[in-house]
């Protein structure tokens, strides 16, 4: 099986061959057609799968869909070293794109940070710590009310780190009605429950 027949936009298509991905790996080509097509999924995948493309390819051929000048997805990861390198292999598929993306996490200056905001970028790359300092600071610059699609990337460690009350606070200012990629290497029960509270008939990939 090839990109070609996962029907993504040439534009993506087109970044991972320059990438050197010949074919989809095992969880691209069970995340892609649920999630290209709008639903919920559930995957458990360990590092090294090729879990980031599985979520970045189908979020970005929905935002490719149609144009809007507003940040339309949000993906929260454990560490800022995932962020960054999440946010590396966005930069590559969005190559031949003018979707735009920004890594928020700890232990640099907020400004920069807050202008990525302010500009409305497509995708923001968040560790949940930081996203929360963003979106408690006086100026209420974070603007989410157009969000569509939500990600938990390593949704376990997330949780072992403990930013469970931190995910709960920032689904909180986001819009109920979105579709949510739920990414996780294991399935502890304490990740089922949270799974359950946010998928609506997800598609479970390898549970
Ligand atoms: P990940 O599990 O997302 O961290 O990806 C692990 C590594 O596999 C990264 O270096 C990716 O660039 C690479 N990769 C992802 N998808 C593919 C693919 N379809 N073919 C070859 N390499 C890939």
């Amino acid at each position: 099986s090839s990109f070609e027949s996962l029907h993504l936009a040439p534009a993506l298509v087109r970044a991972t061959a320059d990438l050197g991905w010949i074919k989809p790996t095992p969880i691209q080509l069970d995340a892609i057609p649920p999630a290209r097509d709008g639903r919920d999924v559930l995957a458990c995948a360990q590092t090294g799968s090729g879990k980031t493309g599985g979520f970045l390819l189908p979020l970005m051929h929905r935002l490719l869909a149609s144009h809007k000048k507003a940040t339309r997805a949000l993906i929260l990861t454990p560490t800022r070293e995932l962020a960054a390198q999440v946010h590396a292999d966005f930069t590559e598929l969005a190559k031949h794109t003018t979707l735009r993306g920004a890594a928020i996490f700890g232990g640099v200056g907020m400004g920069p940070q807050e202008s990525a905001f302010r500009h409305k970028v497509d995708v923001i790359i968040a560790t949940p710590g930081r996203l929360l300092d963003h979106l408690g600071q006086p100026g209420k610059y974070v603007d989410f009310s157009a969000l569509e699609i939500l990600v938990l990337d390593e949704a376990d460690r997330m949780l072992d780190m403990g930013f469970l009350p931190a995910i709960k606070q920032v689904l909180r200012q986001i819009p109920s009605q979105r579709q949510t990629l739920f990414f996780s290497a294991t399935l502890p029960a304490p990740i089922v429950e949270l799974s359950k509270q946010m998928l609506k008939d997800p598609a479970r990939l390898n549970v």
